[in-house]
C-alpha cells in the first residue's frame, strides 16, 4: 500500500511518514523543492525505495497534484501554512483552500487507486475561546474567525487569518466530498488536532526556526519569554506521535469515513508545561539548570473556557495518549541532544 503525504517535510507530516514506514507502508512525500527533501531522504534511507519524494512546487496552482496522486492507494493531506506572520488573509487562505481542493480534484481525476483521503484540519476550525466554559465537539464550526476576517480583512490579527484558513479549507473539503460523493473511489476523513507538541524530527537548524507550535513551547519552557498574563491561558493539546498514529489509524479503521474527528489529549495552560519541566527528575535538559518557573502551582485553579471533546476520537480511533510528563520529558531530551 502506498500513501501520498503532502508537505512531508513539516513537523507533523514527518512523524506521519515515519509511522507509516514503520508499519510497512510505502510512502510518497511531497515537498516544495528537491532541497527540502534532502533531510527526509537521509533519515528514511533505511527504507530504500519504500520512501520516495515528489516535488510539488506550488500547491495553489491548478493541477499541482495531478502527477503525485497517480499510483497511490491513500492520501494524507497535511500541507498548509501554519504561522502568525501573514499580512493579508489570502496568504494563508489561498494555499489552505486551493491546496485542499486541488489535491481532492487531482485525486478525483487521476487517483484511480485512491481509497481514502485524510486531511489534517485543526481545532482552529472547530472553535475559539469564549467567556463561559464550553465543551466543543465535532458539531462546532469556527465560522466566527471567518466572519472576523471577512469584516476586518488585512486588519484582522494573523491568528484569526490562520483559523479562518483552516475553517474555509475544511468546509471546502466537505463541500467537494458531498458534491462528488457518488463518483468517488475514496472516502474522506478529517482530523482536528488542537495544539500539537512533542519531539522534533523534521529539519530545524536552530530553535528560532522551529515550527509554530514547538517554537511557542520552546520559548515558554526554555527561554521564559511568554508574557506572564498569558501563562494561565491555553486550550487543548496532543502529542505529535499520537497524532501521527491517528493519521495511520484513520486510513484503516472502519466507521471513520465521512467523519471529522477531534484528536485531543486534554486541556493545558502554558504554566502546566513550565511546572512539568521543573518537576522532572533527573532533568532531561541538564544544560539548562535554571528553567524559568513562571507562576508555579497556579495552573490548577484555571477554568478552561473551551474544552475539545475527545470522545468521538476515542471511540473511533482508540488512541492511548502520551501524558504531559512524557511529552515534556521527551521534548526536553530532544532539545538537549540538539544542544539547544
Ligand atoms: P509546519 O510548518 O511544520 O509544516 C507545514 C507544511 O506545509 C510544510 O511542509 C510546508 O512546506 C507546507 N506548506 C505551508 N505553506 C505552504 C504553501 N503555501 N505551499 C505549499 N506548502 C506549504 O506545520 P505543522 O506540521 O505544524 O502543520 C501541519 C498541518 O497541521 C497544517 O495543516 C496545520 O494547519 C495543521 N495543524 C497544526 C497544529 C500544530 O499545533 N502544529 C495544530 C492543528 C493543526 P514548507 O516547509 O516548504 O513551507
Amino acid at each position: 500500500t502506498k500513501v501520498l503525504v503532502s508537505g512531508s517535510n513539516g513537523y507533523i507530516a514527518i512523524w506521519v511518514v515515519n509511522n507509516l514506514l514503520q508499519k510497512g507502508y510505502a510512502v510518497r512525500g511531497t515537498v516544495r523543492s528537491e532541497d527540502k527533501g534532502t533531510h527526509l531522504k537521509k533519515i528514511f534511507a533505511d527504507y530504500g525505495d519504500k520512501f520516495e519524494l515528489a516535488v510539488v512546487p506550488d500547491i495553489v496552482k491548478e493541477g499541482a497534484f495531478d502527477e503525485a496522486v497517480q499510483g497511490v492507494d491513500a492520501i494524507e493531506h497535511t500541507a498548509s501554512p501554519f504561522h502568525f506572520k501573514a499580512k493579508e488573509p489570502q496568504e494563508l487562505i489561498d494555499p489552505a483552500v486551493k491546496g485542499t481542493l486541488g489535491i481532492l480534484e487531482s485525486a478525483l481525476k487521476y487517483g484511480s487507486g485512491v481509497r481514502r483521503i485524510v486531511i489534517t484540519s485543526s481545532c482552529a476550525a472547530v472553535a475559539m475561546t469564549g467567556t463561559t466554559p464550553k465543551i466543543c465537539t465535532e458539531q462546532d464550526w469556527n465560522d466566527e474567525a471567518v466572519d472576523i476576517v471577512e469584516k476586518e480583512g488585512s486588519k484582522a490579527s494573523s491568528a484569526f487569518m490562520y483559523r479562518a484558513s483552516k475553517t474555509l479549507a475544511e468546509r471546502a473539503a466537505w463541500g467537494f466530498y458531498e458534491k462528488h460523493k457518488s463518483s468517488l473511489n475514496w472516502d474522506l476523513v478529517v482530523l482536528n488536532p488542537p495544539l500539537v507538541l512533542g519531539p522534533v524530527m523534521h529539519e530545524v537548524s536552530a530553535p528560532s526556526s522551529l515550527n509554530t507550535s514547538m517554537a511557542d513551547f520552546y520559548n515558554t519552557v526554555i527561554l521564559g519569554t511568554k508574557a506572564p498574563e498569558l501563562l494561565l491561558t491555553g486550550l487543548c493539546w496532543v502529542d505529535v506521535r499520537d497524532l501521527a498514529e491517528a493519521h495511520v489509524l484513520a486510513l484503516v479503521k472502519e466507521g471513520v469515513q465521512g467523519e471529522r474527528i477531534i484528536v485531543s489529549a486534554g486541556p493545558y495552560v502554558w504554566q502546566d508545561w513550565m511546572d512539568c519541566a521543573n518537576s522532572l527528575s533527573p532533568s532531561p535538559i541538564p544544560s539548562h539548570p535554571n528553567l524559568p518557573k513562571g507562576l508555579p502551582g497556579s495552573a490548577k485553579d484555571v477554568t478552561h473556557m473551551v474544552l475539545f471533546s475527545a470522545d468521538k476520537g476515542e471511540k473511533l480511533l482508540g488512541i492511548k495518549y502520551h501524558t504531559m510528563e512524557e511529552m515534556t520529558r521527551d521534548s526536553l531530551k530532544d532539545f538537549e541532544q540538539r544542544g539547544w
